[in-house]
């Protein structure tokens, strides 16, 4: 028998999730993004959940030939662009849109030869300081890429540093509309956080195309301020496996590598079969939410590479082979939302859902 462990990708929760963004920016169109072999989900699992988009927005080249190997004929946007002038040649073999947010990239297109002129998103650096053109070399590099006969479409755009947290977007909209002032063309603005937190605010938010990752994955970007249920997400991956071992402690025992923690009274604890080789965070500490047969209850004790335990307290039922919910949808309709779980942990549920190791099997689950 396999170890009893596996993930599941829902598909119906996906295509919710997708349709819960296009309702945050109904007159915009959808880039699901899905980098990072779609936030760990895998692109090919997820690909059917993710149908309700306009287009696919990663930034590695070989996942964008995954994508139409899959068969998807619509858009794809490279989030990074080039990384040097041959990818330009994947761009016009595969018709990638790309981003380009500094000036190298300009001169490799310029340089280019294509029969199929491309779509570019170039990109303003809005505050955040990691990719784009400064606001003041905005206009240049717009007028140089609409001179190329390479280029058919510029869309502007850019990416909000503080969507999710208290200074919010409105410096960096500022920003945006001053480089950007009677510029022609389409705008993509939006992460997940902006799309749920301002696109409401305005049409110049919400922009032509907002690109939401984390809330399509059923996470929200703003927790613990905002929880799933409050942006009306689904958890789109479970993680679960059964309970191998149980044990009974007297007061004083302790459980797990460096005996940390000590139980106060006596206790049953289930060992359950996964561990951080499995891509639960070793540092979730005691506390931290697990369900067993869909009832609350607590991890004990350190992670360790195949196992973690749980407190069966609340679960006096609990025997060996009962099912626990590391994150996601448990039974009966208990849900474990993946970020309850990072937050324990001192992370995002961007980092446990990208970090599910390729040793889970995981099957796609439900219709879209
Ligand atoms: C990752 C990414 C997104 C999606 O961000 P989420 O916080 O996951 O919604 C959008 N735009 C760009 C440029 C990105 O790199």
């Amino acid at each position: 028998m396999p170890r009893p462990i596996e993930a599941l990708i829902h598909t119906d929760a996906l295509a919710h999730n997708i349709a819960r963004a296009r309702r945050a920016a109904p007159d915009a169109k959808v880039w699901a993004v899905v980098k990072a072999n779609a936030y760990g989900h895998g692109i090919e699992r997820a690909y059917a959940g993710l149908q309700g988009a306009d287009g696919f927005a990663l930034l590695d080249f070989a996942e964008a030939e995954r994508i139409r190997a899959l068969g998807w004929r619509g858009p794809i946007l490279m989030l990074e662009g080039c990384f040097d002038a041959r990818d330009l040649e994947t761009c016009s073999r595969l018709n990638l849109w790309h981003t380009v947010h500094r000036e190298e990239q300009i001169d490799w297109l310029a340089a280019h030869k294509t029969q199929w002129p491309h779509q570019v998103f170039l990109k303003l650096n809005s505050g955040m300081n990691r990719l784009g053109f400064p606001p003041a070399a905005y206009r240049a590099a717009w007028l140089r890429l609409s001179g190329l006969t390479q280029v058919d479409g510029i869309t502007l755009m850019t990416h909000f540093a503080d969507a999710d947290g208290e200074r919010g977007v409105h410096e960096a909209l500022a920003a945006f509309e001053a480089a950007t002032r009677d510029l022609p063309g389409e705008r993509s603005l939006c992460n997940s956080a902006a799309t749920l937190r301002f696109a409401g605010e305005s049409a110049e938010v919400r922009g032509d195309w907002i690109r939401p990752g984390i809330m399509s994955y059923g996470s929200s970007p703003d927790f613990p301020v905002h929880d799933i249920a409050h942006w009306d997400l689904q958890p789109t991956m479970t993680l679960q496996a059964e309970l191998i071992g149980i044990q009974a402690l007297n007061a004083g025992s302790t459980v797990g590598y460096g005996s940390a923690f000590t139980a106060d009274r006596p206790m049953r604890i289930g060992v359950v079969a996964c561990g951080y080789a499995d891509g639960y965070p070793r540092l979730a500490p005691t506390g931290t939410p697990v369900l067993v047969d869909g009832i609350r209850t607590r991890l004990v004790g350190r992670v360790s590479m195949d196992m973690v335990t749980v407190d069966l307290t609340p679960v006096p039922q609990a025997r060996i082979g009962s099912l626990a919910t590391l994150w996601g949808r448990g039974p009966n309709g208990s849900v474990l939302s993946i970020d309850e779980v990072a937050h324990a942990a001192g992370t995002v549920g961007y980092e446990l859902m990208c970090a599910l190791a390729l040793r889970v099997p995981t099957q796609v689950v439900g219709e879209p």
